[in-house]
């Protein structure tokens, strides 16, 4: 079954669905459906339990999605979050770096913008669509702008100052170059002497062009300036110049006051612009000083958020994979450099092993090396705390998502490759038979080490506070932490130790892209036959039939049972159709328990209950069936 087929099945199950299908979708957009909603409820339970109960003092947030421009300005995404894209003449338009993996079979995260210009001018990459050249790389924000209050919408007011004076600003921001008398009279000659001309005053300056404006002349002080493209200008003998006098003068309805007050909306509206959040990231960390004095300024403290995030993605592609709005889980745990608290752990997992694809070990063409903690730690002297956390990661995807252990790595990101603002970074990935190693999360050691140069380049009026956060010479803050208190010169941020010490936290962020993990889920567990998710994933809890669908005493005890079991878990209810088709149809869906009552049912009270996967089938009272369930599906108990 290849990946569109598997794509197709999901979508006619109710997994998912393209976004408002019925006016035409636009592409990045998904909606979850019943069984989709259940599933990714699951996981997010499960991630929310799990990770929650990691260390004592670990709280769930939620941040407002629509945030504060100051907040990006700190967090440096208004400047950074681009991505490089490209075009072709006919404005085909794509994400250079992916166009360039792609294409190539390359990594492009770690190259320039020249490398990428590069490679598009001598052609090694075209378009796609239609086989021509591109351009040199463009950066596009991807941030969604949001214009808060009742605000004359921006584009209303750009349209109007382009309407209303655009072929002012047009004849203004020209590049003209001054010719001589006998060049003039050859432009005339040649190019306008059978137009009609037109001409504006402007400050002192004379604009004369036809209706194109592809050739405009100006005239300053008696000097003569030309605007065209491509024309190659031969000197003239004869005089042309009267031509230019008759030009039909424009008298412009010049409101100066009109375009004042519009280009000042323009700003007003620019400076109170809100961005849709591009990762949930931010939430937790402006939150900071509020949670820390709630928390009594206990550390570590872990604050997390599952959430929506937008990002005005140039190519969505491959379904959940890449969406421009999607759900992410992302923990921040705070804790000071210099007193590590999770130091000691890494003692109690330093024997255990995981499957990583260190920098070092690229080379060997392996998918990954399986590693001790210990030898990774020998190899690479990343901190024992970080080492730590990619295994309690791990065990997520083992031991409560089942994901097969030769199809889950942590890929180490080179120097290159990762943020300035990440000392570590590793990608969680996930093999797919259909799409090769998937990115579905990271984890991120987000801190920034300064000298005390640093002191003499923030405000003075914060000066006093960063020199105090020296004691030798060198410091490691958190990077959003730093920031935010730089910007917002909020004293919260800075903490101080029982010795009296000041510190600012630094930042470890475990961050899970939601709908990734709950695709490559799908697409590793279905087999065309069975979706082998385990029985605490699966959307339908249980499924409940009668044997027989005209069976009237095995209808009857069948919806008892029914009404009964769906007050605490989801269960779903079939009589129709033969029992091997009703079966089928949970497997498809992952349902891993099945109940169906038959003629020994009312004979003695039991019923069969079928497993999904063995095709075992044992017989429960039905007294026992509420108990029975309870323990199957006691989170506690797979934690
Ligand atoms: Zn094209």
């Amino acid at each position: 079954m290849d990946l569109n087929d598997k794509i197709k099945f999901f979508i006619n199950r109710g997994f998912f669905y393209e976004s408002q299908s019925i006016y035409g979708s636009r592409s990045g957009f998904y909606d979850y459906g019943s069984l989709g909603t259940l599933l990714k409820r699951r996981f997010e339970n499960l991630w929310r339990i799990y990770f929650e109960k990691l260390f004592d003092n670990i709280y769930e947030i939620q941040p407002s999605e629509i945030m504060h421009k100051n907040t990006f300005i700190a967090s440096r995404h208004l400047e950074l979050f681009n991505d490089p894209i490209v075009e072709c003449k006919n404005g085909h338009r794509f994400r250079a770096d992916k166009l360039i993996e792609e294409k190539l079979n390359i990594r492009a995260e770690s190259l320039t913008i020249e490398e990428m210009n590069k490679i598009f001018d001598e052609e090694r990459v075209v378009c796609p669509e239609c086989g021509s050249k591109l351009s040199h790389v463009k950066l596009f924000n991807l941030m969604f702008p949001i214009y808060v209050g009742p605000v004359y919408d921006l584009f209303l007011i750009l349209e109007e100052i382009k309407r209303k004076y655009g072929f002012l600003v047009d004849l203004l921001i020209k590049k003209y170059r001054k010719i001589n008398e006998k060049e003039l009279n050859y432009i005339i000659k040649n190019y306008l002497k059978n137009k009609k001309l037109y001409s504006i005053n402007l400050n002192n300056e004379k604009y004369i062009f036809d209706e194109n404006k592809e050739i405009i002349i100006k005239i300053k002080d008696n000097e003569y300036y030309l605007y065209s493209e491509n024309i190659e200008i031969k000197e003239e003998d004869i005089n042309y110049l009267e031509i230019l006098n008759n030009a039909e003068e424009i008298k412009i309805d010049f409101n100066i006051n009109e375009l004042y007050s519009l280009i000042k909306s323009y700003i007003e509206l620019k400076n109170n612009e809100m961005f849709l959040r591009p990762e949930t990231a931010q939430g937790p960390y402006v939150n900071f000083p509020n949670e820390i004095i709630i928390n009594r300024y206990r550390l570590p403290l872990g604050l997390y958020v599952i959430g929506k995030a937008f990002r005005n993605e140039i190519s969505p592609r491959n379904v959940l994979l890449r969406m421009r709005e999607f759900t992410q889980a992302e923990l921040q745990i705070f804790f000071d450099y210099y007193n590590n608290p999770f130091e000691n752990e890494f003692e109690f997992y330093k024997d255990k092993y995981i499957n990583v694809l260190l920098v070092k070990d690229r080379d060997k063409k392996l998918p990954y090396v399986e590693k001790s903690l210990e030898e990774i730690y020998n190899e690479t002297k990343i901190d024992k705390f970080y080492l730590y956390f990619l295994y309690k990661v791990y065990e997520f995807y083992i031991n409560i998502l089942k994901v097969p252990k030769e199809r889950i790595r942590f890929y180490q990101l080179s120097d290159n490759e990762k943020s300035f603002y990440n000392m570590y970074h590793f990608d969680i990935e996930i093999y797919l038979d259909e799409i090769g190693w998937t990115e579905v999360g990271g984890i991120h050691f987000r801190v920034l080490k300064f000298n005390r140069d640093i002191i003499n380049k923030v405000d003075e009026e914060i000066r006093k506070d960063v020199e105090n956060l020296f004691i030798g010479d060198e410091i490691y803050v958190g990077y959003d932490l730093w920031n935010h208190f730089i910007l917002s010169k909020d004293r919260r941020f800075i903490l101080t130790r029982p010795n009296g010490s000041k510190f600012i936290p630094v930042e470890l962020e475990l961050s899970f892209g939601v709908d990734r993990n709950i695709f490559s889920l799908l697409l590793i567990n279905y087999d065309g036959k069975i979706l082998k998710l385990p029985d605490y994933l699966s959307p339908i809890q249980i499924a409940i039939f009668p044997l027989l669908e005209n069976n009237e005493n095995m209808v009857k005890v069948a919806k008892q049972i029914y009404n009964k079991l769906r007050k605490k878990f989801d269960v779903y209810y079939d009589e129709s159709g033969r029992i091997g088709i009703r079966y089928k149809r949970q497997d498809e869906i992952g349902t891993y328990y099945c109940i169906t009552v038959d003629d020994q049912t009312l004979k003695d009270n039991t019923v069969t209950i079928r497993f999904r996967d063995t095709k075992e089938q044992i017989r429960v009272n039905i007294n026992d069936l509420e108990k029975f369930f309870e323990e199957r599906f006691d989170i506690w108990k797979i934690l």
